[in-house]
């Protein structure tokens, strides 16, 4: 339902406070479980749970994340499964525990993709649409090492709608966002970058955003914003500057 992404400079320890609030901040659209992820040195840690933000709250301060320079987040409108700390996002990828990612919207073709993953031995630890793509992403990673290749080779395979945003311990200062029948926004920083599922996300920070297209691929680090499309070919975002009252 509502999703936060940020990657600052490598000394900055403030991602998980930058997602928490653009958390708060999209809590008007309603939803039934938030979780967070944080990369750290070779892993991805990451808590969540059903219920209020506060609820996520208080799990991080009785088992705190340590504070990075990146990290993603999500509050859930449950489709697939009910509204449960396992099936709250971020989902991970893999047993390596490297792979942590977000989504709103439905992949319409998950059971198919589902099933085939199931037949080659991966196990499952939710019940939602969304953790195939995180397995079929750590799959594709494993092969080219580079997140946003990963990401066009998996967009390939999915039906329906969806924004996802994906963050993997070995690419520790990218986040790696895509679209399709589902909003995703960029807002650009100095030093540092940011992904909504829309600019209330990131409207404390900066007011300077980028408008992705249709079936499109963004990759942000602290300082660069590259799109593609879902093909492979090279494009750009239309920038705007949001000039609504951030407290509306
Ligand atoms: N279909 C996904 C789920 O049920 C994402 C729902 C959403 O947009 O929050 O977990």
């Amino acid at each position: 339902c509502g999703i936060v992404g940020y990657v600052g400079p490598r000394t900055s320890e403030k991602a998980l406070d930058v997602v928490m609030e653009g958390l708060g901040r999209l809590e008007y659209r309603g939803y039934d479980s938030a979780g967070v992820a944080v990369v750290e040195q070779g892993g991805v840690g990451t808590r969540k749970r059903a219920g209020k933000l506060t609820n996520l709250s208080q799990a991080l301060s009785e088992a705190p994340l340590p504070e990075t320079a990146t990290a993603i987040g999500h509050t859930r409108w449950a489709t697939h499964g009910g509204p449960t700390d396992a099936n709250a996002h971020p989902h991970r990828g893999g047993s390596g525990g490297k792979l942590a990612l977000v989504h709103n919207g439905i992949i319409e073709n998950f059971h198919a993709l589902k099933q085939s993953l199931l037949a080659d031995g991966v196990e499952f630890s939710s019940e939602t649409d969304t953790e195939v793509v995180a397995h079929l992403l750590e799959r594709a990673f494993a092969g080219s090492g580079d997140l946003t290749e990963a990401m066009r080779e998996v967009v390939g395979t999915l039906e329906g709608a969806f924004t996802l945003l994906a963050v993997h311990a070995d690419q520790p200062d990218v986040v790696v966002g895509a679209r399709r029948n589902s909003p995703l926004v960029v807002g650009l920083g100095e030093g540092e970058n940011y992904l909504g599922s829309d600019v209330a996300a990131f409207i404390g920070h900066t007011r300077q955003a980028l408008e992705l297209g249709q079936d499109q691929i963004v990759t942000i680090t602290p300082d660069s914003c590259s799109v593609i499309n879902f093909d492979g070919s090279p494009s750009e975002g239309k920038a705007y500057e949001v000039t609504w009252d951030a407290a509306a």
